[in-house]
């Protein structure tokens, strides 16, 4: 079974660029604000602001009714974070996931860091994260399937941790999915090997890859706000997000200003885009 997947045309995915740097926009500001001592809503504010900017709408904002602009996941919290006025503090693992709208096309990404000077094995929780996205995004310049992504971020978790003795758990309640014309669409795309539909990578694919590490176990609940997931351990997490989309020329990372030249390289791909 196969789910019903929206390819776009070149057109479309040149379109949805758009929405894709105005995300890389809200990570670079909110990046460059992150430090001791500044609270989640102060970064919320400055996801609204670059919003506004240009002219680009949030696709988070009101999402089932979630109150903020972006969500900001703190330590134990795994995904979906409703931005609070706690200040961060040094060592904080900080999660910002972000998104945007630009002439009705959907850009989403996320990316992880520690405030300030944090402790080596939260360090290893971000970049584990952090290489395991670049895994599942270059697998998609060779995948046959949609699953092959998860194949890879699996893979690189296991490469990390043989490299460098420091073993992660991948989350397997949330997971990566199409995007275009909204947010949230078919199809899925997990970060695990997994039996389910085969669907095709083919031009015209558009999705993001994002996985999710924890340092203990997995298993996780939502708090009673109804939006935050937490682990149910305590153990921190992290969450690394790309929009890339696949055309007849190869692939192009959306969210990402570079493309995704950089990091693809690095893993024997070169990148394709498409303006
Ligand atoms: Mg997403």
């Amino acid at each position: 079974m196969r789910e019903k997947i929206e390819y776009k045309s070149d057109d479309e995915i040149v379109a949805m660029r758009a929405a894709g740097l105005v995300v890389a926009a809200i990570h670079e500001a909110t990046r460059k604000a992150i430090r001791p001592g500044v609270t989640p809503v102060q970064l919320d504010e400055i996801a609204a602001g670059v919003l506004a900017e240009h002219g680009a709408r949030s696709n988070f904002l009101g999402y089932h009714g979630f109150p903020r602009t972006i969500c900001v996941s703190v330590n134990d919290a795994v995904v979906h974070g409703i931005p609070s006025e706690t200040p961060l503090v040094e060592g904080d693992v900080v999660s910002v996931d972000a998104g945007a709208v630009v002439d009705g096309w959907h850009g989403d990404a996320a990316y992880s860091t520690v405030v300030g000077a944090g402790a080596e094995r939260d360090a290893h929780l971000v970049e584990a994260t952090r290489l395991a996205m670049w895994a599942g995004v270059a697998a998609l310049a060779s995948a046959k399937h949609v699953t092959d992504v998860g194949h890879a971020v699996q893979d690189e978790v296991a490469a990390y941790a043989a490299a460098h003795g420091v073993t992660h758990d991948v989350v397997r309640d949330y997971i990566g999915h199409g995007i275009g014309t909204e947010m949230h669409m078919a199809p899925d795309v997990v970060n695990y090997r997994a039996r389910m539909p085969r669907n095709p990578v083919k031009p015209g694919l558009v999705v993001c890859v994002e996985p999710l590490l924890t340092v203990g176990s997995q298993d996780n609940t939502v708090l009673d706000d109804d939006w935050t997931v937490v682990t149910r351990d305590g153990s921190r997490a992290a969450h690394w997000e790309h929009t890339v989309a696949v055309h007849r020329g190869g692939i192009w990372v959306l969210s990402a200003p570079d493309g995704g030249a950089t990091e693809l390289a690095a893993r024997g791909v070169t990148v394709a885009p498409l303006a």
